[in-house]
């Protein structure tokens, strides 16, 4: 699988955090070739026959994402999506700081494209060792000549501003990312119109996110075809896969695309820690369904995995092994989505604080089995009813590991304690 660690390529003791290394082993090549072998215009046909799509949880197609600017409106603009805050997902980060010339090269590379002369890097207020590796980045990048004024003798211009946010979990939606990088509280806007249309400062604009920017310097080298030909019909390239909870060996891990999951699992996680047994999985960070063991065939596939009742969203495998509590992960995810409701609507802001009450009294055993039909009908209340995703995604863990694990919920109703804890304390001690 060597060859398809594009992202990921090991440089060993090197690194790539400076500028010298970065141009010694071939980077900016891609922006040098853009210049020299595409125009604009056909530098987004190029990306969209490759079939990238974008890796920050919708799957969009990214050169359809770029098709959608007008034409002959100006400026227009591109902000790098670096606000990573999904639960169990942490590849930007790493992008960053083992590759952050990578992502630099990929964001002036989609500027070109789409003609943008400023772009923006907005990344998550709680990284600021990543912030201020990129601040020092784009400053050498800018002082060899590959962000300014005639970039490359091209006549093409871009400057690039990285922009700190304030650890907001809701300013990695794009509209509210916008608001934020306004100088507005970050907030979801109303689409349409979308912000293609009318981004920042009113303009037309294009959000992607850090994974997605990062594949265009190898894009450009090697040819969109041959990007597609790794991975599936659907879904090309490979993917970065945050692998976390009880596996052995937790990590960020590149596989091609159509992979099985099972393979993940076992050849890159080491499997399941200390010799128990997978009980349940999240294939896509803290906002996506459960999914249960006889998945693991599942390859992974964005359109295989959505078929199965979930989605690969941000790229986040969270696996729980058999002595894992489903009403208690429940109880911590609602949690989040409380704490990180922005409050602008009722549905989310109302029933994210109802969700998380209840919870709390069900993993306490303190619920009645009819206030099961209560939580259902909360979720009910928020799904497809809230301003912005969040809402949405506030219910679908719970709902899908109730609907998978029902005995379990219900088992907790009038226990007067957690009934899963004590079967997992005589595991663990067994
Ligand atoms: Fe804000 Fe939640 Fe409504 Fe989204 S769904 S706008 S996060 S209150």
């Amino acid at each position: 699988m060597a060859e398809h660690k594009l992202l990921t390529k090991d440089f060993g003791t090197e690194g790539v955090q400076t500028l010298a290394v970065y141009e010694r082993l071939g980077g900016y090549q891609g922006l040098r070739e853009a210049f020299r072998k595409f125009t604009p215009e056909t530098l987004v046909e190029e990306v969209k026959a490759s079939g990238l799509r974008g890796r920050g949880g919708a799957g969009f197609p990214t050169g359809m994402k770029w098709g959608f600017l007008p034409k002959d409106v100006f400026p227009r603009y591109l902000c790098c999506n670096a606000d990573e805050s999904e639960p169990g997902c942490f590849k930007d980060r790493e992008l960053i700081d083992e590759n952050p010339h990578q992502l630099i090269e990929g964001l002036l590379i989609a500027a070109y494209a789409l003609q943008v002369n400023v772009a923006f890097i907005y990344i998550r207020g709680e990284y600021q060792d990543q912030r201020l590796l990129l601040e020092r980045c784009v400053e050498e990048a800018r002082a060899a000549g590959h962000i300014g004024n005639d970039i490359h003798g091209s006549g093409f211009t871009c400057d690039v501003i990285v922009h700190g946010g304030a650890g907001a979990y809701i300013c990695g939606e794009e509209t509210a990312l916008i608001d934020s990088l306004e100088g507005y509280r970050g907030q979801p806007r109303l689409k349409p119109p979308f912000p293609a249309i009318k981004g920042l400062y009113g303009k037309p604009t294009v959000v992607n996110n850090v994974e997605t920017l990062s594949n265009l310097p190898h894009i450009v080298q090697r040819g969109g075809a041959w990007f597609k030909a790794i991975g599936t019909e659907k879904s090309a390239g490979t993917r970065l896969f945050c692998c976390s909870g009880h596996i052995n060996r937790p990590g960020t891990y590149e596989m091609a695309m159509g992979t099985p999951i099972r393979e993940l699992l076992a050849e890159e996680c080491g499997g399941v820690w200390k010799d128990r047994s997978l009980k349940a999985f999240q294939p896509g960070g803290g906002s996506m369904q459960v999914l249960l063991p006889e998945h693991l065939d599942l390859p992974l596939d964005m359109d295989a995995v959505m078929q199965a009742g979930s989605s690969l969203g941000a790229g986040a495998m969270v696996f729980m092994d058999e002595t894992t509590c489903m009403v208690n992960v429940s109880m911590r995810l609602v949690d989040f989505y409380h704490h990180e409701s922005c409050g602008k609507c009722a549905p989310c802001r109302e029933g994210t604080y109802f969700e998380s009450d209840l919870m709390h009294r069900l993993e306490a055993g303190e619920c009645s089995l009819e206030e099961l039909n209560t939580l259902a009908d909360i979720c009910d209340n928020m799904n497809g009813k809230c301003f912005c995703p969040l809402g949405d995604t506030a219910t679908w863990f719970v709902m899908s590991a109730y609907k998978a694990f029902s005995d379990e919920f219900k088992a907790h109703c009038g226990a007067g304690r957690c009934p899963v804890r004590t079967v997992r304390a005589e595991l663990v001690t067994a």
